[in-house]
């Protein structure tokens, strides 16, 4: 997969993560499971797997015209 590898365990909360590099140095720790995000200019910032954000907010189950997307762990460590 194509600057994502492979999927770890955060050492803070232990949930599984996964790292996104794009650029040379530029990476960011997502959650490892991609959520189904609808555009939204109010919503918070996902990151799509070649590292570009997205705006968006996560879908209701059977919505359409959704992407799938990774939230920044930062977002969750520690969250249950
Ligand atoms: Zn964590």
């Amino acid at each position: 997969m194509n600057g994502k590898d492979s999927f770890k365990k955060c050492r803070i909360c232990g949930k599984p993560i996964g790292v996104i590099e794009w650029g040379v140095y530029r990476k960011v720790t997502v959650d490892a499971e991609a959520v189904a995000v609808v555009p939204d200019p109010e919503g918070e910032d996902f990151v799509r797997i070649d590292g570009s954000k997205i705006r968006g907010r996560e879908a209701e189950p059977g919505t359409i015209q959704t992407e799938y997307a990774y939230r920044q762990h930062r977002k969750t460590c520690g969250v249950d």
